[in-house]
């Protein structure tokens, strides 16, 4: 991993990782899921504690829970950064997938609990770009 960037009552957070190959997993309810090779961003919010959120998402080794968890040991994690609130994880997606020309390839994938169609999106960009700059924008932008 290439870094942490938590800010201290950031309840957002978003995790940029690759996948080096094509594959296809089991992922809890949602079935088998077809992943293609490439970088992807997971959004996600912890009211408390989301340093320890975090870490859980970072370990490999556990109950699986969360959809991320059965795509986690498949890929990398590049870097991890935390977001203010604001409008809420869902506006957070939005945001992230405008800025990075996102794109959703697997429906439904940590977005049980709410409207949107995925919270993990594809991005075109690949590279271990840090996307922590979009932090400031996001402060910025009102939503
Ligand atoms: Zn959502």
């Amino acid at each position: 991993m290439d870094s942490i960037n938590t800010n201290v009552g950031d309840q957002l957070y978003a995790i940029k990782m690759v996948l080096d190959r094509n594959i296809k997993i089991e992922v809890g309810r949602l079935g088998e899921c077809d992943f293609q090779k490439g970088s992807y961003i997971y959004i996600g919010s912890a009211k408390r504690n989301i340093g320890s959120r975090i870490n859980r998402h970072v370990t490999i080794e556990k109950v699986k829970r969360w959809h991320l968890d059965y795509f986690r040991p498949f890929v990398t994690i590049q870097h991890v950064i935390t977001f203010p609130v604001h409008g809420g994880e869902c506006q957070l997606k939005e945001f992230l997938q405008n800025e990075l020309l996102g794109e959703v390839v697997v429906p439904r994938f940590g977005s049980s609990d709410c409207k949107c169609d995925s919270h993990l999106i594809k991005v075109k960009r690949e590279g271990s770009e840090n996307i922590y700059h979009l932090r400031e924008m996001w402060l910025t932008n009102r939503h």
